[in-house]
């Protein structure tokens, strides 16, 4: 029999292991500093069955209430229902992970890291952990731009695949930094599918024809066009229909998928594997060489401290 000690022990280890969105970097709007949680950050990515292992790092980046913990909850019922061609979730269930967990839905500017850690085997035979993140800047008058841009830039340095949420226009001259290997851009809301078709061929014509440089261009916006194609090896942008209205203005919807559009649910069901099915996760490389998850963590370190500098 166990004593109390024991037993307390015993939950608090599985309240540590219950899988939940983790605060790693917090942002502090009032002196501008950024903290890494350096403990929370080793106890996600040194766990012993991923710490030796490439890492895949899937971001989600963009202002407050643009979707993101919305489409992480869906890429997360994909993540524990990789086998599976009903991952979507049943119709009647509410969607949990990152939103509607109470407790995590503080409006925390800074970085969250799903506590799991997902080890999946690529048809190439090699073994990776997928880690995904939602980055949370704002671009309201309270945080300036530079700490904002210092936030996607952490993100995206510590990515290798960076998703930038966006409603129904794309912000170019919202990115500022120099990021690495794949971004894309998602539009939500898209109401112009007979212009361009949802998803990523509508997105690919939609993201051409905005980064073209034009002669009558602010200088500052013609080199945003022209250094974005110096810094990814791959962009793309994915055109998403608008979710419905439940989803957008029901106070009590819970994520089921009765409330959700048919349109917007094929788009999800397109979207979700392209960034995660095993063929297309893309391991983090930093330096062209491949980061293991225990090399993230000394990364993550040494990016802050650039920052912070
Ligand atoms: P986050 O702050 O970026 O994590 O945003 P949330 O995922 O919490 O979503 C914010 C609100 O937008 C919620 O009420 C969602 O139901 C709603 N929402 C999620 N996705 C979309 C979308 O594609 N379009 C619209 N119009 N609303 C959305
Ligand atoms: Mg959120």
């Amino acid at each position: 029999k166990m004593s109390p000690e024991e037993e307390k022990a015993l939950l608090s280890e599985e309240d540590a292991l219950s899988a939940r969105p983790v605060q790693i970097v917090v942002a502090h709007e009032d002196d501008h500093a950024f903290e890494l949680d350096e403990a929370a950050l080793e106890r996600i990515l040194l766990q012993e069955h991923v710490r030796d292992l490439n890492v895949v790092v899937v971001s989600v980046a963009g202002a407050f209430r643009k979707g993101k913990s919305f489409l992480l909850d869906f890429m997360l019922r994909f993540m524990y229902n990789q086998t599976s061609c009903s991952w979507l979730g049943g119709h009647e269930e509410p969607l949990t992970g990152f939103t509607w967990r109470g407790g995590c839905e503080r409006e925390t500017t800074g970085i969250l890291a799903w506590s799991d850690v997902f080890v999946v085997d690529k048809p190439d035979g090699s073994r990776v952990a997928v880690l995904l993140i939602d980055t949370q800047g704002a671009f309201d008058s309270q945080s300036t731009i530079k700490d904002c841009a210092t936030l996607f830039a952490l993100s995206t340095m510590t990515s290798s695949v960076q998703l930038f949420t966006e409603y129904g226009r794309l912000a170019l001259e919202e990115i500022y930094e120099k990021p690495f290997q794949t971004l894309m851009f998602l539009i939500r809301d898209w109401s112009y599918p007979y212009e361009h078709p949802y998803g990523l061929d509508g997105g690919k014509s939609f993201l051409e024809k905005r980064l073209q440089v034009k002669q009558n261009q602010h200088e500052e916006l013609q080199n945003v066009r022209k250094h974005i194609h110096s810094c990814f090896s791959n962009i793309g942008c994915f055109l998403l229909p608008h979710p419905g209205l439940k989803v957008a203005t029901n106070p009590n919807f819970d994520g089921r998928l009765t409330d959700i559009d048919d349109d917007f649910k094929t788009e999800l069901v397109n979207l979700v594997p392209i960034l995660l099915s095993p063929k297309n996760l893309v391991e983090k490389e930093i330096g062209g060489s491949k980061v293991t998850c225990r090399d993230l963590v000394q990364y993550f370190k040494a990016y802050m401290k650039i920052y912070q500098g």
